[in-house]
């Protein structure tokens, strides 16, 4: 498998195209291009190496994860997959960018919601899917055991974890998520975050100030 990652949009959000290069089959994981050289470097490398996109995958519904929705829908014309308690985020998606100071075009509405233990195949390749709230109520993980990635979204990030006060966010529900759902994987399982590096869960686990006991000491 090959991960592809696209750092986007003002807020330096990280989109990728996960694939198989025996296959070819892959899918895009939250398609928040804003610029359209960011779509167009996107386009790019999909059609230079001939990947097949199987799914559109939303992390959550926060805008720098979906502003591109609508241009990656009527790109290659595939199901968008997310779960359904970030929908609101979705139907007030321009509001958020108002909010925020960015203007985008509408994002569709997804085309199925995936829950917690759902199975997502494509290929030879599948994803498990955590339902992990708290930066957002219908944030989700994609994992795929067999080569020991997670997709985590604003969950974890290297050295941090995802800012909880949006709407809805809590930072307990977050630390729960994270430490009984991510935490509880094998050390060596590859993080990729939606902003800045890929991390371990092992690395997370010893370094992490929410996550290796220093923040309980502080709250
Ligand atoms: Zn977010």
């Amino acid at each position: 498998m090959i991960t592809k990652t696209f750092t986007v949009n003002p807020f330096s959000m990280n989109c990728y195209v996960y694939w198989d290069n025996n296959t070819h089959e892959g899918v895009l994981i939250d398609p928040g291009a804003y610029e359209s050289f960011e779509k167009q470097n996107i386009l790019q490398y999909i059609s230079s190496n001939k990947i097949d996109i199987i799914f559109i995958l939303l992390t959550h519904g926060h805008i720098d994860h979906i502003m591109g929705n609508k241009w990656a829908k009527e790109n290659f014309n595939v199901p968008v997959y997310m779960n359904k308690e970030d929908l609101p985020l979705i139907e007030r998606a321009l509001e958020q960018g108002e909010m925020f100071g960015v203007s985008f075009p509408q994002p569709p509405i997804p085309d199925k919601y995936i829950n917690e233990g759902d199975l997502i195949k494509f290929g030879k390749t599948e994803f498990k899917l955590l339902h992990t709230p708290g930066h957002s109520p219908g944030s989700i993980c994609f994992v795929d055991a067999n080569n020991k990635v997670i997709f985590g979204g604003d969950t974890v990030f290297q050295g941090s974890i995802g800012r909880t006060d949006l709407w809805k966010g809590d930072i307990d529900l977050l630390l729960n998520s994270i430490n009984s759902k991510i935490m509880t994987l094998p050390d060596e399982y590859i993080i990729y975050p939606g902003h800045m590096g890929e991390t371990t869960v092992g690395f997370e686990k010893k370094n992490n100030p929410f996550l290796n006991g220093e923040y309980d000491r502080f709250v």
